[in-house]
């Protein structure tokens, strides 16, 4: 199914209106690049046996398991290419000259990796590794085949164990990253929800932080709690919607 052309032409106009546009993404846009949502029915949780693999005592005592279980999850980022969601919200900053401060819950980075500049990831990324005995901070690439086979990583400095850099539970939010995200809400002209029904706080509460009087615009596949506070609800592909309004311009 097609977006709606009125509907369309209307986030377009928002689009077109605002200079800063903030942008807060969840799983819905990493799922039409083949990245399962962790939550849904068939999501990572669910294979994964429980989101205990996301905790951080279970962590310390048992990285194997972290590291065989989360494996082919990594097989999945590294694979994954950017879609037309990330991309086109790119293209309105590179082409069209706004500020688009984006804000994800995601931590595959699809979003750098297609070009958006300004991208606040509030539950960090698989971009880098942390030592938890000296803090040494290492690129994930050095570490892509052991990644792949699901081996504990150590620190090459010290020997210790080597963490993602993604919030696990029992973790408090990256600082940096989430006062980028508040800042964003702040300065926002057009707010969009993309793919996210906004039930992980305190991701959900940030829309809050917003203007009461701008626009807000969400496309997600589901309903959400958020749909009658916004003033365009697009139950569709996020790729498509976005696609569409582009061309408008
Ligand atoms: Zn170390």
């Amino acid at each position: 199914m097609s977006p709606v052309p009125d509907k369309v032409e209307r986030f377009a106009e928002y689009l077109k209106k605002a200079d800063r546009i903030a942008v807060l993404t969840g799983a819905g846009i990493s799922t039409e690049s083949g990245i399962p949502d962790f939550r849904s029915a068939d999501g990572l949780y669910r294979t994964m046996a429980s989101a205990e693999i996301f905790d951080i005592e279970l962590f310390q005592k048992h990285p194997e398991k972290f590291y065989s279980t989360i494996a082919p999850v990594w097989r999945k980022i590294l694979n994954a290419e950017p879609n037309a969601g990330h991309r086109a919200l790119a293209e309105l900053e590179k082409k069209h000259r706004k500020r688009v401060m984006v804000v994800t819950q995601n931590i595959d980075s699809l979003h750098i990796r297609a070009g958006s500049g300004e991208v606040a990831e509030i539950h960090g990324s698989f971009r880098t590794l942390t030592c938890l005995e000296c803090e040494n901070n290492v690129s994930s690439d050095r570490f892509t085949d052991g990644l792949e086979a699901g081996r504990i990583l150590r620190c090459p400095v010290c020997g210790g164990l080597l963490k993602p850099d993604i919030t696990f539970y029992g973790e408090p939010l990256p600082p940096a990253p989430f006062a980028a995200a508040e800042r964003a809400m702040w300065e926002a002209r057009l707010l969009l929800v993309l793919g996210t029904s906004l039930v992980v706080h305190p991701a959900a509460s940030l829309p809050r932080e917003c203007d009461s009087g701008i626009p807000y615009v969400i496309v997600n596949k589901t309903e959400t709690w958020f749909d009658g506070r916004c003033d365009l609800v697009f139950h569709e592909s996020i790729g498509k919607v976005m696609s569409a309004a582009l061309e408008c311009f």
